[in-house]
């Protein structure tokens, strides 16, 4: 199925040509010899999660990121095999380290002992690869050390030495050196006690190379990409991504006329130009000025004059029927001169960086040979590489909204700053409540100014912790103190004259699955903080409960409405509210946002109760209010 893609620019990355050189990379190795896929750097620009999935579903038994942050994108992501460090980590990482239990990359005893001290308060076990340096002279322990490191690490408790790898330094251009750096690795190996799980060195040059045949562990990288660094290979590899742009202007220029900056372009004769919406902001390096190519309708056209910031020029001379709205390729798409390979020779740059870099500003497009599987929009990797995006929720909420504002676009944007702030600012996954049922009953009583309100709250929901808060404010500024803290479940505001510390407000029963829980007051002048927990609760931990919270306290009379708002993201919610007789005109005014605007509302004598479907998504600050 072909599917045309109109954007300003954006990048394809064909998973089924990646597999394919990772089938031609996996015929280097030995028999039991596995591979680490590399997706540094968002997988040199391709998309971390969709490279690592695709490279799992090929063999692969290990990742590699740079740092602990590319590694808790993956956890996020929901990649869950295990994932190594190649760079030295900070001290300040190990937290991460544990917590998404990734694998460090280790080269000095002082950071490995901080390492071991935080895994054995964590009480777990953190397994590392001691880095060697046979000869790159970058990160690693020096060879001459490396022997002592060993022994010291491996006598600390909660490490455990998975791996020891080295890295060559020219495995595409110089083999004696590999083989210099090969045989002190070889010989290291030879005098550790006891062999690591794995023996690593080569990269995706040095496989093809031959080195590293006494390894069980190659890492694989530029070359899964389709990019031949060693020069002979290209017809065996192919190019996984494709940049690529639309034309956006063409015009004409006399003989002699300057194109562009600094006037470094001037016409020979007279011709005809075309514009591209893209720049170096995009990736495309400035020093592809006057040198880069492109394709035009099956034609290679020239760079003309300097690559702006967000556009460059191209020669059109050649292809008289261009029109604006031809797609033009900019690196890959199989045609040899567009490899990132001979395009970062052009300018004696690096094909790394250029796949790093290129298309950073645009919509990837993953696809299967000519078969568009999905997109992953632009802002995802400024936050979270969210997909999520793939997820079903947030494909809910994502059409909730576009349904809401009519807009898919500015659903669109809404969504992914609801994402921001739900699953990246405050750090956490997705909690939301379920079967959230709200009742709030008012009686008359003795006092005149004031209805006894008793209210019943209950819902599904994981639990956090071993405790959590109910809170009742007797100041808008108290309650919104409670609003930003993730340990209080329910909060309610007091009419300010009344006093806290009097039993205005009561918890009548904090229940979790059904079992009544402690609570201790914590009175101070503007709020009472009712703390509820259990021993019961610590074993209930990351699991989903049933919280019912009921409470009775008192409402004013005349404030004449009834305001009940759903605090956190919720699924299915039913808001009831029982009147004595003497208020017979009350009016729900719905304020909701989610997938449905307006609710139901079901009336009966004395109650009136809204309820959405159980499957509908509600958004925080939705509510009612309820006027008498
Ligand atoms: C990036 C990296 C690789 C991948 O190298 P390629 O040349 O892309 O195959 C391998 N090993 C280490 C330690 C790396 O940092």
């Amino acid at each position: 199925m072909q599917h045309t893609i109109h954007e300003r620019s954006w990048v394809e990355i064909d998973l089924a040509a990646f597999r394919q050189n990772l089938v031609f990379l996996k015929s280097f190795l030995q028999p039991g010899q596995d591979f680490l896929q590399i997706v540094k750097a968002d997988a040199y620009g391709h998309g971390a999660k969709e490279i690592a999935e695709a490279a799992l579903a090929e063999g692969a038994v290990y990742l590699g990121v740079a740092n602990s942050e590319e590694g808790k994108l993956l956890r996020i992501q929901g990649i869950d095999a295990r994932i190594l460090i190649l760079s030295p980590s900070l001290p300040e990482e190990i937290d991460e380290i544990i917590k998404y239990d990734l694998d460090p990359a280790v080269s000095d005893i002082v950071f490995a002992k901080t390492l071991a001290e935080s895994a054995r308060i964590a009480e777990t076990d953190v397994r590392i690869h001691l880095k060697i340096d046979t000869g790159m002279h970058r990160s690693g322990i020096r060879l001459e050390d490396a022997l002592n490191l060993y022994h010291e690490v491996s006598g600390l408790r909660n490490l455990v030495v998975e791996g020891v790898f080295s890295h060559f330094s020219s495995a595409e251009s110089d083999s004696i050196f590999s083989s210099l750096q090969e045989e002190q690795f070889v010989a290291l190996i030879a005098k550790l006690p006891e062999k690591p799980r794995y023996i690593h060195l080569s990269n995706s040059a040095g496989t093809i190379g031959g080195f590293g045949k006494i390894c069980n562990l190659a890492r694989f990288g530029i070359f899964s990409f389709g990019v031949d660094t060693i020069g002979g290979y290209s017809a065996r590899l192919a190019p996984v991504m494709s940049f690529k742009s639309t034309l956006s202007q063409v015009k004409t220029v006399l003989a002699g006329e300057s194109v562009g900056y600094n006037r470094d372009w001037r016409a020979p004769k007279d011709g005809k130009y075309g514009i591209l919406p893209i720049g170096y902001a995009d990736g495309y390096d400035f020093l592809l000025s006057n040198k880069g190519k492109v394709l035009v309708q099956n034609n290679i056209c020239q760079v003309i004059g300097r690559v702006s910031m967000d556009m460059i020029t191209i020669d059109l001379s050649e292809v008289p029927n261009a029109r604006v709205g031809d797609i033009v390729t900019l690196l890959g798409a199989n045609e040899p001169e567009l490899r990132a390979e001979a395009l970062a020779g052009i300018y004696q740059g690096s094909a790394y960086e250029l796949l790093c870099q290129v298309g950073r500003r645009a919509r990837r497009y993953y696809k299967s040979r000519d078969h568009i599987l999905h997109s992953a929009p632009i802002a995802r990797r400024d936050f979270i590489a969210a997909d999520f995006g793939n997820s079903k929720l947030n494909q809910i909420i994502s059409s909730a909204l576009a349904k809401r504002l009519e807009s898919a676009e500015i659903g669109d944007l809404i969504y992914k700053e609801i994402l921001r702030s739900f699953f990246f600012n405050k750090d956490r996954d997705v909690h939301y409540r379920r079967s959230f049922a709200h009742e709030i009953s008012f009686s008359t009583m003795n006092n005149a100014a004031f209805y006894q309100a008793k209210t019943r709250l209950s819902y599904l929901k994981i639990l956090g912790n071993n405790y959590f808060v109910v809170a009742c404010a007797t100041s808008d500024e108290s309650l919104r103190r409670y609003f930003m803290r993730t340990d209080v479940e329910y909060r309610w505001l007091l009419d300010a004259a009344l006093d806290p510390g009097s039993e205005h407000f009561k918890v009548d029963s904090v229940r979790i699955n059904g079992f009544e829980l402690f609570t201790q007051m914590n009175l101070s002048e503007d709020s009472l903080e009712i703390r509820c927990s259990h021993p019961k609760l610590d074993a209930l931990i990351g699991t989903e409960v049933e919280f019912e919270i009921s409470t009775t306290t008192l409402y004013p009379k005349n404030s004449h409405q009834l305001s009940v708002f759903i605090s956190e993201l919720t699924q299915g919610v039913q808001i009831t509210f029982g009147f004595p007789e003497e208020l017979s005109r009350v009016e729900p005014v719905r304020i909701f946002s989610g997938q449905e605007k307006n609710p139901p509302i079901i009336r009966e004598e004395n109650r009136i109760t809204l309820k959405t479907e159980a499957s509908e998504w509600v958004f925080p600050l939705s509510g009612v209010v309820f006027t008498y």
